[in-house]
């Protein structure tokens, strides 16, 4: 059992997680035998690896999915709690126009139940001032402060109005894309809006949440795309649809916990997934590609590499990568993110007529959520710990960071929440086969100097994963998009 450095394994869970959670949910089969050749390959069980692999068997065509860790669902992750109660450690809300991980988890038979979402919502200052806020005002999740919250009307209806603008398929080729790609999310915030102190900090509680990343790190395009492509074919992106609960990405969440879709897809594949293969080389030849992995080799008609960029970038290709694709993945870095959550035996804020949402200026943990099971049997707050909150916490001591995270908890619910009965803490950026979360950081630049090289298939090698997506780009909705635009790609190739 994996634990990370320095930090114990109540308090700290990384692969160790996953092992437990195998142990819960129906394990993918194996399929080592006979796996020498397939018609396509596919690297990463993750959403995108394993939707291409279900549609390309859905084709009539053979696949063998080869995966690094001992376990599905990549960015998803259920962990046990005793009474056969669940957290989920990575991606689990889902909303409206995430149409294609709706889709999937219903063919598979995964439901959904709404996001607590009842009562008020908490903002906390950087003055510590504290206010509850009722949760359908205009402005959605986002605080209704005096201070702030003109601001942030000033900036979402702008950014929102520019990222119209903005081509989900190409943002490099928006008009205003040399302009917009040259500055970060931070320097226009300060052009733009008064830029106060206490604006700058909410806005850092939000991107912290959302990218894993301070303003300072986006490129405003990249954020303006990442608004772009919060919608569907037929409803252009909002921030709003990006940021709310209800009406938002936020608004439902998947029974058994999100990875059971990505357990049951698995599950269904005829050749099952091969697990514990991190795949080192990939090498093309006249005829196929070979993939190669430590004692293990496989050859096929096509691969789909469906890992984040910069993971992608840690495998030997020959011949190489053409140099605008491998730099691509130079400048694709994870954003920094931890799950921090404290288990108590009943929801207790619900009864003080709260949403368990908040915005909070003063960290470690600046955005919470009600995580609690369905029935509320059981209380789950979940915060988020991102982007430089993460960077300064990772290296102290885990009991500093849960004294100073139940402070938080505290500040916003009360002092019931100081003694949880458990607590689980997950920080991606230890893991070796995400190397951060939820998604790529892209500063200023890269995607207009190296986005066209995003999705171009590199001869037999096609490229997928949520960070390939023209639609909830970051989102579980991104990686099955993307694995169904690539298996499209490789169905047409194949011969
Ligand atoms: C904390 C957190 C919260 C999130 N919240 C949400 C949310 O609420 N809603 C939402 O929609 N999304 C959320 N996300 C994002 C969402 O989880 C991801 O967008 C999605 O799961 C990505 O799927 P993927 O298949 O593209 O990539 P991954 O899930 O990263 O899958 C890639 C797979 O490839 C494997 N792999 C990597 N390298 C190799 C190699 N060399 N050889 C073989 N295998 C390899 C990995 O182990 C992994 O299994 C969240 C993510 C995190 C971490």
């Amino acid at each position: 059992m994996k634990i990370q450095p320095g930090i114990t394994r109540r308090r700290f869970l990384g692969a160790a997680a996953a092992s437990a959670a195998m142990a819960t949910l129906p394990l993918p089969r194996r399929a080592e035998a006979g796996l020498r050749r397939a018609d396509v390959i596919v690297v990463g069980a993750g959403l995108a690896g394993l939707t291409a692999a279900r549609a390309i068997e859905q084709a009539g065509r053979s696949v063998a999915v080869v995966e690094a860790r001992d376990r599905v669902g990549g960015r998803t992750l259920n962990h046990p709690l005793s009474g056969g109660a669940y957290t989920e450690l990575g991606g689990m809300f889902t909303g409206p126009t995430q149409d294609r991980i709706q889709a999937l988890a219903a063919a598979v038979g995964v439901g959904t139940f709404p996001t607590y979402n009842t009562g008020n919502n908490v903002f906390v200052g950087g003055d510590g001032r504290r206010e509850e806020y009722p949760n359908n005002t205009p402005l959605g999740t986002a605080p209704v402060d005096p201070v702030v919250a003109p601001d942030i009307v000033l900036a979402v209806t702008q950014l929102d109005q520019m990222s119209q603008s903005v081509p989900v398929d190409s943002p490099w080729t928006a008009a205003s894309a040399e302009q917009w790609d040259g500055q970060t999310l931070d320097t226009w915030l300060r052009a733009n809006t008064s830029g106060s102190a206490e604006f700058m900090q909410v806005t850092s509680a939000a991107t912290e949440a959302i990218f894993g990343c301070e303003p300072r790190e986006l490129s405003l395009l990249y954020t303006l795309f990442y608004i772009a492509v919060s919608g569907n074919e037929q409803n252009a992106g909002t921030f709003e649809r990006n940021f709310n609960t209800a009406g938002g990405a936020q608004e439902t969440r998947f029974v058994g916990g999100a990875q059971t879709i990505a357990l049951q897809v698995a599950s269904q594949l005829r050749r099952g997934v091969l697990l514990g293969k991190p795949v080192s080389k990939i090498v093309q030849t006249p005829t196929g590609v070979v993939v190669y992995s430590d004692r293990f080799k496989a050859k096929a008609q096509r691969v789909i590499v469906a890992i984040p960029p910069t993971l992608a970038g840690c495998i030997a290709y020959d011949p190489p990568l053409p140099p605008l694709r491998d730099q691509l993945t130079q400048h694709m870095p994870q954003g920094t993110l931890m799950k921090f959550e404290a288990i108590y035996p009943t929801p207790f804020w619900r009864a003080k007529g709260l949403s368990g949402q908040v915005v909070s200026e003063r960290g470690p943990i600046k955005v919470t959520f009600d995580t609690s099971p369905a029935d509320g049997s059981l209380g789950i707050m979940m915060g988020f710990i991102g982007g430089h909150e993460a960077r300064a916490w990772e290296d102290r001591s885990p009991q500093d960071l849960q004294t100073a995270a139940l402070q938080n908890l505290a500040t916003y619910f009360g002092n019931e929440a100081l003694t949880p009965s458990d607590i689980v803490t997950i920080n991606w950026s230890a893991e070796t086969w995400n190397r951060g979360c939820p998604v790529a950081v892209l500063g200023p630049g890269t995607l207009l100097d190296f986005g066209a090289a995003l999705r171009v298939p590199v001869g037999r090698i096609h490229w997928a994963g949520t960070e390939t997506s023209t639609y909830w780009n970051g989102y579980m909705d991104g990686a099955v998009r993307s694995g169904e635009r690539a298996a499209a790609e490789v169905l047409a190739a194949l011969v």
